[in-house]
């Protein structure tokens, strides 16, 4: 019988493509994956280390699953990922009941790691470069929307971030390899790819000669069958004409750009060794607007970062207010053993930091509720995912009679539910829906855009 694996994914988008990366390698040594921790041979947890708290949440986790291997003594526990290539061995000493801990940079040596466990535990966390020379095994999650790494690890060193240290420099997968990917994708039935990397515009630029950022996705959008392309992370130091006229000329590419400001004050972005300052960051807000009218912005904030003061915060409300986010990720900052600003002055005590926190969120909320009702009337294209179970989006509209409901992503990633007036679309249709009402989460609309669903007018 064949053995069986489960994968808990920790963290973020990147995370999760590692996740499918490796349970295709999983699935190439015969492995078959399992949903549920009881009836697996070999556990793993994908773990993240961006924040303390997502750490945390690896040792609970392994105390439960140390109480699980006593019950079942031949089940295997790896533990890979940011977290595990942070801490390595440490991970092993602090929990005996790990098999297996490898890094985030050691994924295609899994099959060879797997094999050396029979001898006893396993951690291997050492830096490598990565193979470029063939697509790697990936088992995709869903089937529309797919995620393609184009480059692996950081070279920026922002003072908070582990992700250098975890991820190790930053290396560019070659385009032929990515259009590769790209096509399978799109032969396996995906209608849309996300191009992810850390700072995806300086793509290519340790390469001199290769397709820069823009040429990637001029070059990705020729690619027969892909509906969409979206892409993330942007850094705003190296967002440039090039990456903005490509979105502006390229019709399959999403007018959505997600470029973190982190904070608004000159001099903490300074320390946080972000190379920008907050007019060069609103200056790139303008490019965008200008090169993708009616693009939508959304970003990453942090509060509370060492030595921030009360005015240095409100430079980063001034930010949210100018810069018009559709939406953003706030996070509290959290010390990162071994970074440069874990060693800095100035802690912000919680409660200052949970206080700000507050505020900007209270601001941000207003700013999206007024930004979505902006879109009340206008028609915008949806990737249709599937059915749509829960209240009617319409609710209280005199369009709402109980007829179907379906949900979907617009062009600018909104997440929209709407009803239909006639057949039902398929997944993966692009369909035109008319927004009837703007929400802090959703979009609420109706397709066709021209129909009118009015009450029965009685007996
Ligand atoms: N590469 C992306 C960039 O430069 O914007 C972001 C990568 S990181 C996985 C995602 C977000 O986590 C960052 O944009 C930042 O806002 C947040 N983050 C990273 N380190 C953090 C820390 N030490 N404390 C709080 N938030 C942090
Ligand atoms: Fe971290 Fe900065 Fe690299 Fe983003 S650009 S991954 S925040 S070091």
């Amino acid at each position: 019988m064949a053995k069986r694996f489960s994968i808990f994914t920790y963290g973020c988008q990147m995370n999760r493509y590692d996740t499918e990366t490796i349970t295709g390698h999983l699935e190439r040594e015969g492995y078959e994956r399992s949903e549920n921790f009881e009836t697996a041979d070999l556990i793993l947890l994908n773990t993240c280390s961006i924040r303390e708290r997502a750490e945390q949440k690896v040792f609970s986790q392994l105390g439960r699953l140390s109480r699980l291997k006593k019950e079942k003594p031949g089940l295997k526990i790896a533990v890979c990922g940011c977290f595990a290539t942070r801490e390595g061995e440490g991970i092993a000493k602090r929990q005996p009941a790990v098999d297996l801990v490898f890094g985030t940079q050691n994924i295609a040596e899994l099959p060879r790691l797997l094999g050396r466990m029979t001898e006893g535990r396993v951690v291997d966390v050492a830096p490598v470069e990565p193979d470029f020379t063939e697509v790697a095994p990936i088992r995709r999650e869903g089937d529309l929307s797919a995620w393609v790494s184009i480059a692996r690890g950081c070279d920026n060193f922002c003072t908070f971030c582990v992700v250098p240290y975890t991820r190790g420099p930053e290396w560019s997968k070659p385009s032929p390899l990515i259009v590769e990917e790209v096509e399978k994708a799109v032969a396996e039935g995906f209608r849309e790819v996300t191009l992810l990397g850390q700072n995806v515009n300086s793509y290519g630029r340790k390469t001199p000669g290769g397709l820069t950022f823009g040429g990637l996705l001029r070059r990705l959008v020729e690619v027969g069958g892909l509906l969409r392309v979206r892409f993330m992370t942007s850094h705003p130091k190296d967002c440039d004409l090039d990456m903005v006229a490509a979105m502006g000329e390229c019709a399959k590419v999403c007018e959505h750009l997600h470029l973190p400001f982190q904070a608004g004050s000159d001099e903490v972005l300074r320390r946080m060794e972000r190379g920008y300052t907050g007019e060069e960051y609103l200056a790139k807000v303008d490019l965008f607007r200008k090169h993708v009218p009616g693009g939508v912005l959304t970003s990453d904030v942090i509060v509370g970062f060492p030595g921030e003061t009360d005015r240095d915060f409100e430079k980063t409300l001034e930010i949210l207010h100018r810069a018009r986010f559709d939406s953003i990720f706030m996070f509290k900052y959290s010390p990162r053993p071994g970074t440069p600003a874990a060693a800095m002055p100035g802690r912000v005590p919680e409660e200052a930091m949970a206080e700000r926190f507050e505020e900007a969120l209270r601001l941000q909320r207003r700013m999206t509720e007024d930004l979505h009702r902006e879109l009340e009337g206008q028609v915008l294209e949806v990737m249709v995912e599937g059915a749509w179970e829960g209240a009617s989006p319409c609710q209280g509209c005199q369009e709402d009679r109980g007829v179907a409901g379906f949900s979907g992503r617009s062009r600018g990633n909104h997440r929209v539910q709407f009803i239909v007036d006639g057949p039902a679309p398929r997944p993966g249709d692009l369909v035109d829906v008319k927004v009837l009402r703007g929400g802090l989460h959703a979009l609420g609309g109706i397709w066709p855009p021209d129909s009118v669903l009015m009450e029965d007018s009685g007996p």
